[in-house]
């Protein structure tokens, strides 16, 4: 199963769960629109750069389409409709009053200059400015894109349409961003593992945690998890691992990996490999990075007892079934990783009101969020007598399909 496959598989487990009728099972699957768009800009060097460019808008039954925009390689039509389902589901688990969107540009962005990606970006967002719009679609950063690229995003917009904040979020608090927006997914992510673990009289002091990823989630999840007691035993990027049974020394690994470009050779800690990452002895395995790292191949491998999905799409279907016969619970992205989002519509909110938030007022309230999303979750996980997964998947379905319902097909 591809990533777009193994979503509509988890849809399908949640429509059986709600004995939906073929009319929504249609209606809730099928996109409203793919823009498709080839982006040509001209090279530092004087060369012609051409990449393909795509904004998938799946659902926007709650509220305006929303969701974050990728840079990557093996970003493609599969992926990025698989991510932009997600995002429908994820803004309904965690309510805020969005739909779901992706887009991406299929692009590796270490092999451009900065004045380079600045004209890839400008050019995507003439492209895709017809589609998208305060009201209509607000795009956001997700892997490889940053508050930069959302500062160029804004100003190209508004360069068209006049001053627009609200377009983007995911900017710098310097330019209209919120306070907290760049730590929310791993602020989010804690918060869930933290629900997750005192409902079963648990807490984070001394739990041990591995992270694959030390992107924007990863970093951040590490650094909120080392500061409320947990051990991080393991992380890894890209170029591998570092591993330390007693807990790795977070804040001196950020400022190696921010010297170094990456965490590997971090002194008082012995390399591992991303494959044997995914295998080490811990309570919690945290995929932050890309999707479907867990599989068929490795899912009996996970010595973990929770795995924390920080990334989107990070479980295949077959690893899914594993892990449920072998009690592993899987904290589903579309709640665990829904931080970002959550703190995109108070940016939102703040732009459209022309105010500003505190940081522990953006904290608490995404805290509140997170709690709630928590006991809608587990209370569709009584009815239905059902995984964490299969329950978030039904509750963010009712939500829209309820959307729907009332909104008419007119
Ligand atoms: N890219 C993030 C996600 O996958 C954030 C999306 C947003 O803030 O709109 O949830």
């Amino acid at each position: 199963m591809n990533a777009y496959e193994t979503t509509n598989h988890y849809l399908e487990q949640a429509f059986n769960l709600l004995k939906l009728s073929d009319r929504y099972r249609t209606l809730l699957l099928t996109p409203t629109r793919e823009l498709r768009v080839e982006v040509v800009i001209e090279l530092d060097d004087g060369s012609i750069g051409h990449y393909i460019g795509y904004r998938v808008q799946h659902d926007d039954s709650r509220g305006p389409f929303k969701g974050g925009l990728r840079y990557h390689p093996e970003v493609d039509i599969d992926e990025v409709r698989s991510l932009a389902s997600l995002m429908t589901w994820k803004t309904a688990v965690i309510d805020v009053p969005f739909g779901g969107a992706k887009g991406g540009i299929q692009v590796d962005p270490s092999a451009l200059s900065r004045r380079e990606l600045e004209r890839l970006t400008r050019r995507f967002v003439d492209q895709i400015a017809c589609v998208i719009g305060p009201t209509v679609d607000i795009p956001a950063p997700d892997m490889n894109t940053n508050a930069r690229v959302m500062s160029w995003f804004f100003d190209q917009y508004s360069r068209r349409f006049g001053f627009s904040p609200a377009v983007v979020t995911g900017k710098p608090p310097e330019l209209h961003g919120s306070l907290g927006r760049d730590a929310a997914t791993g602020r989010g992510c804690l918060l869930a593992l933290r629900e997750v673990l005192g409902a079963e009289g648990k807490s984070l002091a001394g739990t041990r945690v591995a992270i694959q990823g030390f992107g924007n989630v990863g970093s951040w999840l590490s650094r909120l998890l080392h500061e409320s007691g947990a051990k991080v035993v393991a992380v890894s990027d890209a170029l591998g691992g570092v591993f330390n049974g007693d807990g790795l020394a977070i804040p001196a690994l950020l400022s190696h990996a921010q010297q170094r470009g990456s965490v590997v050779e971090f002194p008082s800690a012995s390399p591992l490999s991303n494959a044997e990452l995914l295998q080490i002895d811990c309570d919690v395995l945290a995929p932050a990075a890309l999707g479907h790292v867990l599989h068929v191949g490795n899912a009996r491998e996970v010595r973990a007892k929770y795995v924390l999905e920080a990334a989107n799409g990070p479980t295949s279907a077959e690893a899914d079934q594993i892990f449920n016969e072998r009690g592993i619970v899987c904290i589903p992205d579309i709640w665990a990783n829904a931080g970002g989002v959550t703190v995109s519509y108070f940016e939102w909110v703040q732009n459209l009101q022309n105010l500003k938030w505190s940081e522990a007022d953006v904290n608490a309230s995404l805290e509140r969020h997170m709690v709630a999303a928590h006991r809608a979750i587990k209370k569709t996980m009584d009815e239905h007598g059902c995984s964490m997964r299969a329950a978030a998947f039904a509750l963010g379905v009712r939500r829209v399909k309820e959307a729907t319902d009332l909104r008419g097909l007119g």
